[in-house]
């Protein structure tokens, strides 16, 4: 690591997380490790959720899948939103199974050949995305991509609302649920909850569950899941400022007494946002106000007089859950961990010490 901001991913508790989401849940589990499994590392919480049980993984796109392969998962892939007819030959060498969403996209798939290509039909029952809307038109895309010779293992849905409406989530549950039991087919898998749905909904006609946000101790179900990411930065730098001297871009900080000053090297191009003014961070147990506008690199806070240059700042972890600074951001939890850009060195630890570091951006071999 060759810059003092981190974030540190604990795959113990991230294992722990999924051991205790399956036990709770009693199927299949799909780990959704989409967006570099929401920004901690798409192999790293693979190889994990593979440890825990999981049975299978699941991206967003042909780019991510492929990306996995790469890194060398080779077990059960899954893709959940679109592809394009082009990457299909691809995706199918690859192994990689794919969501047939739409008349249009199983008409394209058969031109671009999809003989031998593992397919999951997605079925929209009320989110409006993708997905096919009608008994007749799954039918027909079923019997379409079977003929074409394309290898039809299961069938899915994804609810709108499954962590603020339980009701709108079970009608949608049982619209998926006729849409199965009308087309009369063996399908391997059948799913439709993500973690949310997975931890309350109590139901034995689906065979798998997704889970993505649970495995980093998000759930309103499960409230005693651990937290197992945080992030990290450490002050480089401390000047005393005079009553009265402003703070950073648009001096829209003006310090009420003699103040000390800290700067520390995190900024909005790591997804630390400029909406993070005047909200605190934790150094040494106690709140540190960030002052002043957050720059592209660095963001400057006020600390009290005995902290020494090289104290380490929380931002997220033990003292501000990502439950908490998303409510301050007015944002979800899911896109907290996905705005930490890939300039932000990844540190995985296990039994508490560290085993592997990543950045996104770096070459390692060629730089340690
Ligand atoms: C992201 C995603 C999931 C995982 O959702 P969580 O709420 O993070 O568990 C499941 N299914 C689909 C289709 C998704 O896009």
């Amino acid at each position: 690591m060759h810059r003092n901001t981190w974030m540190e991913i604990d795959l113990d508790a991230v294992e722990d997380n999924i051991r205790r989401i399956g036990s709770v849940c009693g199927k299949r589990m799909i780990a959704v490790v989409k967006a570099d499994g929401y920004g901690c590392g798409d192999i790293q919480i693979t190889e994990a959720a593979k440890r825990a049980g999981a049975a299978m993984m699941a991206v967003s796109s042909s780019d991510e899948a492929l990306i996995l392969r790469q890194k060398g998962y080779d077990g059960e892939l899954l893709i959940l939103g679109h592809t394009d007819a082009d990457d299909l030959d691809d995706l199918r060498r690859n192994n990689v199974t794919v969501p047939a969403y739409s008349l249009n996209w199983v008409r394209k798939a058969i031109e671009a050949g999809c003989k031998g290509l593992k397919v999951h039909l997605k079925i929209d029952t009320g989110m409006n995305r993708i997905g096919f809307r009608t008994i007749g038109e799954t039918q027909e895309a079923l019997t379409l991509l079977q003929e074409a010779g394309a290898k039809i293992e299961g069938i899915f849905t994804h609810f709108s609302c499954s962590d603020s409406d339980r009701e709108h989530t079970l009608e949608q549950f049982e619209r998926f649920r006729n849409v199965v039991q009308a087309l009369n087919y063996p399908f391997a898998w059948i799913h439709c909850a993500n973690s949310e749905a997975t931890l309350w909904m109590k139901e034995d006609f689906t065979n798998a569950c997704r889970i993505g946000i649970s495995m980093y101790g998000i759930s309103g179900s499960m409230p005693d899941l651990k937290q197992p990411v945080s992030l990290y930065s450490r002050i480089f730098l401390i000047k005393q400022v005079k009553k009265g001297e402003t703070i950073g871009y648009g001096a829209t900080y003006t310090a009420a007494e003699d103040e000390w000053i800290g700067t520390i090297p995190i900024g909005y191009a790591d997804g630390f946002v400029r909406k993070n003014q005047g909200r605190k961070v934790f150094v040494r147990d106690q709140e540190a106000e960030i002052v002043g506008r957050v720059c592209m690199d660095q963001t400057m806070i006020r600390v009290s007089p005995d902290i020494p240059e090289g104290t380490k700042v929380e931002i997220f972890g033990t003292h501000c859950s990502l439950f908490k600074m998303a409510e301050e951001l007015d944002t979800i939890t899911y896109e907290i961990l996905c705005l930490v850009s890939d300039r932000v060195t990844r540190i995985y630890k296990r039994s508490g010490t560290k085993v592997a570091e990543s950045n996104g951006r770096m070459n390692e071999a060629a730089c340690e």
